[in-house]
């Protein structure tokens, strides 16, 4: 969890983070602490984003897959804490808004980011606004992708978040550790387990089983994809978060696999695939700069 003191423009000015809440109290008091912490004279409004199922305009989390707490009523407990302005969305809505204004998707009016996180966040941008239907839209992980494939957090099986996330590929990581203890990514992790930031790191030094292991990702990346063109048809699509980290070694097999499940890929125009540019960050500017908005009116 992290927490920011930015100005208007987004810029991240002092910045705070501290480890995932584990329980409904410490996820109800943790953003509380957090802010009460960067709080000075001049904040003007409030921002926050939290994964899973968010309801606009209230701003309560409703439940998430990947987080502790439930009916979490973010908004309200800020603006009873510190009485400001206050605006509570789902993270991925915020980092795709804040890629569409401020970074790799500057100047577009239709945004499909993803952020391959713990699972697969999603938040797009449709006619230069955040798309959430009645408040839940963007959701893309937990699209079914193999009936029966990989039991999910979510409780269904075979969302596009097993077969390509931040947690797939640390399973993936972990057996290629096992198939090949003498490989770069085994000694990466020296005696702990492998994890995807060792499999990324091997992947980007050059070994080849390691590369071949994040390409296949990949490959199941751009399926998803595929789908969410026929059915958003995008500008571009952005794809950040920790399991991105291999760049263009995972991008340029989901490019392929995405042009190659895209019903009449050969009649549209091209979809660039690019790497986000906020980092981690993504969804504390977005916050921001939604914050602002709302102070603003
Ligand atoms: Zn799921």
């Amino acid at each position: 969890m992290s927490a920011g003191l930015l100005d208007e423009s987004g810029t991240v000015l002092e910045k705070i983070v501290v480890a995932r809440p584990i329980d409904q109290a410490a996820m109800e008091e943790g953003p509380l602490e957090l802010a009460a912490n960067l709080m000075q004279s001049d904040v003007v409004a409030i921002g926050l984003g939290a994964a899973g199922l968010v309801t606009w305009p209230e701003g309560r989390l409703i439940w998430g897959p990947n987080v502790a707490g439930r009916d979490v009523r973010f908004k309200e407990l800020l603006v009873e804490r510190f009485g400001l302005p206050t605006v509570v969305d789902n993270d991925a809505n915020l980092a795709a808004w804040a890629e569409s204004q401020v970074g790799a998707a500057q100047g577009y009016q239709h945004v499909l980011l993803v952020t391959l996180g713990t699972g697969i966040g999603g938040g797009s941008v449709i006619d230069g606004k955040i798309h959430r239907g009645r408040s839940f839209a963007g959701e893309v992980g937990h699209m079914v992708v193999d009936v029966g494939g990989p039991r999910c957090t979510c409780g269904q099986s075979g969302c596009w978040e097993t077969f390509a996330s931040g947690r797939r590929l640390d399973q993936i990581a972990r057996d290629v550790a096992a198939a090949d203890p003498a490989g770069l990514t085994a000694r990466l992790a020296e005696n702990g387990p492998a994890t995807g930031g060792h499999l990324t790191e091997a992947a980007i030094r050059g070994d080849s089983r390691a590369a071949q292991a994040v390409a296949e990702m990949g490959a199941w990346l751009g399926i998803g994809l595929a789908s969410l063109v026929v059915i958003l048809d995008p500008e571009i699509i952005v794809v950040g978060g920790g399991g991105a980290r291999a760049g263009d070694i995972l991008l340029e097999p989901a490019r392929q696999s995405m042009m190659e499940a895209t019903e009449g890929s050969t009649f549209r125009a091209s979809t660039p695939v690019v790497a986000a540019q906020l980092g981690e960050d993504a969804g504390m500017v977005g916050a921001g700069l939604a914050a602002a908005e709302v102070a603003h009116g």
